[in-house]
C-alpha cells in the first residue's frame, strides 16, 4: 500500500502522520531526505533512480549506483483485500486521519470509470491533482488500465488557470478534473475559451447549475458531476451535467458498480422520494477503516440490521454526514452537511480541528 505525503506541508504534521501510519520505508529523494530528520523511520533514496537523461539526449543510462525500491523492501504477494493506499484527511479530534482502501475497492471504481465512459488507448488524461487528494488515484492508475496516455502536470499548475489551459491545449488533453471553485477561476481565464475536450470531470464539491451552463457557454467538452468521500474509493455516484440538462440543483446520480446509495432518517429508515434524509453508502468501494483508530471507524461506518424489509440481513454502511435526498427518476441530490465539516477549494476540514488546535495552544 502507499501512503501518499504533501511535502509543502510542515515538517511536524508530516512526522505525526508517519509516527501514526508506521509505513515500512518511505521514499525520499536529495530534497525531501530532509523532512524526515529525527523521525524513526526507515527511507530509500531514490535520487539516483530518477536522475535520468533529459528527454532527447542520447546517453542511456542504467541507475547501479541507486538503491533500486524493490531490492530494498521485499514485497508480498497482493489480494484483492489487502490495502492500496492511505490517504490522510481532516479529523475532527484534532489529529488527521489515515483512510486505507483495499485493491478491491479501487479496482472496482477504476474499472467502473474505463467502462462507463469507453476510456481506451486514444485517450489522453491529466494528471494534476496533488497525491494527497484521492481524485489523483484515478488520473495516475486509469490511463494505465486503459492503455492510454499520462500527461503530467507540473507542480503546482493545477493552480495557475493560464499555465492549465496552455497546457491542455499543447498536449492535447482530453480528460482532466477540477473541483468546482477551480473549475470557477478557469472559466474566468480568457485562455479556457473555444477548448475541446472529451470529458471533464467535477468533484469535491457541490457544481452548481449556472457553473454547469457556463462551462458549455465556453468549453466544448462532456461535463461529468460525481460524488464520493475518501471512505469510499474516490466516487460512488455519477451524473452527466450536459448542456441540456436543466436540472437545478445539478444531482449527484446514480451509484457505481457494486455500490448502494441509502438515504436514511434518524431511526436509519430509508425516507421517501423528495424528503432530506442522511445519506449512507454500502458496497465494494467502502474503505477499511482508518489506521491504528478503529473508535474513529466504529463511529463513521456502521452494521444496519438489514435494509430489505423481505430479505433483511446485516449490511456495513459509511455514514457520510452529508444530507441528500432522492429525485422522483432515482436520482440523488446533495443537500449541505448536517455537521462542521467544511471544504476550501476542494479541500476537507473538520473545524474541530481547528478548534482542538486552538485549545492546545499556551
Ligand atoms: P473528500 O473525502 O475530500 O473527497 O470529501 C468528501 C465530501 O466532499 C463529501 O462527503 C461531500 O460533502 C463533498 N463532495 C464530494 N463530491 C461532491 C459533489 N459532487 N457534490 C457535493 N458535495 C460533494
Amino acid at each position: 500500500a502507499y501512503l501518499p505525503l504533501d511535502i509543502e506541508q510542515p515538517a511536524a504534521r508530516i512526522q505525526r502522520i508517519l509516527a501514526a501510519a508506521q509505513p515500512r520505508a518511505v521514499v525520499v529523494n536529495e530534497t525531501t531526505r530532509t523532512l524526515l530528520e529525527g523521525a524513526e523511520v526507515a527511507s530509500v533514496d531514490v535520487s539516483a533512480l530518477f536522475a535520468l537523461p533529459h528527454p532527447g539526449s542520447s546517453a542511456t543510462r542504467t541507475p547501479q549506483d541507486a538503491t533500486d525500491p524493490r531490492s530494498a523492501i521485499p514485497l508480498p504477494t497482493v489480494q484483492p483485500a489487502d490495502p492500496a493506499y492511505v490517504i490522510y484527511t481532516s479529523g475532527s479530534t484534532g489529529e488527521p486521519k489515515g483512510v486505507v482502501v483495499s485493491h478491491r475497492a479501487i479496482v472496482n471504481r477504476l474499472l467502473w470509470m474505463r467502462e462507463h465512459y469507453g476510456f481506451g488507448p486514444d485517450e489522453r488524461f491529466l494528471q494534476k491533482t496533488a497525491y494527497t487528494f484521492d481524485v489523483s488515484v484515478w488520473e495516475l492508475f486509469l490511463p494505465m488500465l486503459c492503455g492510454g496516455t499520462l500527461v503530467v502536470a507540473e507542480p503546482d499548475v493545477h493552480k495557475d488557470p493560464q499555465a492549465l489551459a496552455a497546457l491542455i491545449r499543447r498536449e492535447r488533453v482530453d480528460v482532466v478534473h477540477f473541483v468546482p471553485s477551480m473549475l470557477a477561476a478557469f472559466l474566468d481565464e480568457p485562455g479556457s475559451e473555444g477548448l475541446r475536450m472529451q470529458a471533464v470531470f467535477c468533484s469535491g464539491e457541490a457544481l452548481p447549475a449556472q457553473m454547469r451552463d457556463r462551462f458549455h457557454a465556453r468549453i466544448d467538452s462532456a461535463l461529468h458531476n460525481l460524488y464520493g468521500p475518501t471512505e469510499a474509493a474516490v466516487d460512488v455516484s455519477y451524473w452527466a451535467a450536459s448542456r441540456d440538462d436543466r436540472s437545478d440543483p445539478v444531482p449527484i446520480g446514480f451509484p457505481v458498480w457494486n455500490t448502494g446509495l441509502y438515504i436514511l432518517d434518524e431511526c436509519l429508515r430509508p425516507v421517501a422520494p423528495g424528503v432530506t434524509g442522511t445519506l449512507y453508502l454500502g458496497g465494494r468501494q467502502l474503505a477499511d477503516g482508518y489506521v491504528g483508530r478503529p473508535d474513529l471507524a466504529e463511529a463513521r461506518f456502521i452494521t444496519h440490521p438489514g435494509l430489505d424489509p423481505d430479505h433483511p440481513e446485516p449490511v456495513r454502511l459509511y455514514d457520510t454526514g452529508d444530507l441528500a435526498r432522492w429525485r422522483a427518476d432515482g436520482a440523488v441530490e446533495y443537500r449541505g452537511r448536517i455537521d462542521h465539516q467544511v471544504k476550501l477549494r476542494g479541500q476537507r476540514i473538520e473545524l474541530g480541528e481547528i478548534e482542538a488546535a486552538f485549545e492546545t495552544h499556551p
